[in-house]
């Protein structure tokens, strides 16, 4: 019975007043977005189970420990995504977009499941934004991309934060790579955790992500996959470093980021908070050139990427910034007997349609109890309507701030208001 008054295990509601602050935040994000030409895409919460098998990939943490799967009572498995590229990249070859006019540009917030441990920073919901870029294969794309991403961060207000950059090759570079990279774990199979162990013959670049403080010892002196690019790879990050420089954006090339997912092909990068501990990444992004004909479609360059929300509310709380609050009701009408209440009804819906905060007793309360509640709310003016007020068709508007009273005809209060 406890269960039935208590949300589920790293799951967060998310109330008032905060919940303007999450709305206004995405209303920025979905503004600024646009100004790159990215149009809103939204995608159902669960997708076949294959979609995200196929894309994120078998040897990711996410398909291997994290997902909420289920059958259906169809008998379909079908999982709640545990994150949105895979979704939207199925709907845009199963919709046609990717024939048509290249590039796509598509951005999206909501929800994500992932059955992790909950902690500061992780959830088994959260929210995430994120883009997507189809059929962009130029250097300046990746620019454009990671320039978004920064400008999404400043213009709510994240203040440092620290642009990180990696290239980790096509499939043509990795082959050599891999090699090298099973030579070099091979020596530490003792000590590499269990499941390092596993991912050592399928996918060793697995292991640079590993979370455990032993493997991610070992990992630091790996091979580092700058050194195993191929020509066209490294001129492409060459590339994308002249068009951020040229954009004057700092960054560092950090040869360790390899991001969790198995769909990444050359440029990867994440923006790093140092106010938050350990769950420090916001956002995470890079180039996925294979994903979409691996999925079914046409051969098509893409990229893109996604901020955790609540990690940025962790970061905007640890910088205090102040975030913008809900406008305050701008008028409470008092109301005493029933001739009023009606009066205030008509009153409150021409109010409204004016663009106004407008609100009335709904409870039945007495005078007093309603003026308590209008000072409780921060309404801006109270008018009080009783059957003197109704007879002489005129009230006085109590500015709340400053205790001033005018007076004003009844029918005239917006004109007073404004
Ligand atoms: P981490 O390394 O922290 O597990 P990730 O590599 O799994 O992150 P992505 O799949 O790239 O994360 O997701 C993009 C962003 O979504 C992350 O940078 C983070 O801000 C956010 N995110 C991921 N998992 C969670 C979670 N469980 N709870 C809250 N936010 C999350
Ligand atoms: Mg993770």
């Amino acid at each position: 019975m406890a269960e039935i008054n208590r949300a589920v295990k790293g799951t967060n509601d998310i109330l008032p007043p905060l919940s303007y602050s999450w709305r206004n935040i995405e209303n920025t994000l979905f503004d600024t977005a646009r100004l790159y030409g990215f149009s809103e895409i939204r995608i159902p919460v669960f997708e076949h189970t294959e979609v995200f098998r196929r894309s994120v990939g078998d040897t990711t943490d996410v398909v291997q420990k994290e997902m909420y799967t289920f059958d259906d009572k169809g008998g379909r498995s079908l999982t709640l995504r545990p994150e949105l590229t895979a979704g939207v990249i199925r709907s845009c070859i199963e919709h046609g977009l990717v024939n048509g006019a290249l590039p796509v540009k598509v951005c999206y917030e909501g929800g994500c499941y992932r059955y992790e441990k909950p902690q500061a920073g992780r959830l088994r919901e959260f929210h995430q934004f994120g883009v997507e870029c189809l059929g962009a294969a130029a250097p300046s794309a990746d620019a454009e991309v990671i320039l978004l991403a920064n400008n999404l961060l400043s213009a709510i207000g994240v203040r440092d934060i620290s642009l990180e950059i990696n290239s980790i090759g096509c499939p043509e570079c990795r082959k050599k790579y891999h090699s090298a990279l099973k030579e070099y774990f091979k020596q530490h199979t003792d000590t590499l955790c269990g499941t390092c162990n596993e991912r050592l013959d399928r996918n060793p670049m697995r292991i640079l992500d590993c979370k455990s403080p032993v493997c991610s010892e070992i990992a630091a002196d790996a091979p580092v996959v700058l050194d195993y690019l191929c020509d066209d790879c490294a001129e492409h990050f060459e590339g994308v470093k002249a068009h951020l420089n040229a954009a004057g954006i700092k960054y560092t090339v950090n040869p360790h980021i390899v991001r969790g997912l198995d769909y990444y092909t050359r440029t990867v990068f994440e923006f790093v908070s140092g106010g938050i501990g350990a769950q420090s990444t916001i956002c995470g992004g890079g180039r996925y050139d294979g994903l979409i004909s691996q999925m079914g479609g046409p051969q098509t360059a893409a990229l893109g990427f996604a901020m955790g929300l609540e990690r940025l509310m962790l970061v905007l709380n640890s910088q205090q910034t102040e975030l913008p609050k809900e406008p305050e009701c701008d008028i409470y009408l008092v109301t005493m007997g029933d001739a009023a209440k009606i009066k205030a009804t008509e009153l409150s819906a021409a109010l409204r349609s004016d663009g106004f905060k407008v609100q009335t007793d709904i409870c039945g309360r007495g005078i007093k109890a309603q003026m308590k509640y209008a000072d409780k709310i921060g309404a801006k003016f109270t008018a009080v309507i009783g059957d003197n007020e109704l007879e002489t068709n005129t009230v006085n508007l109590k500015n709340m701030l400053n205790g001033e009273v005018a007076e004003a005809s009844l029918d005239r209060i917006v004109d007073f208001l404004k």
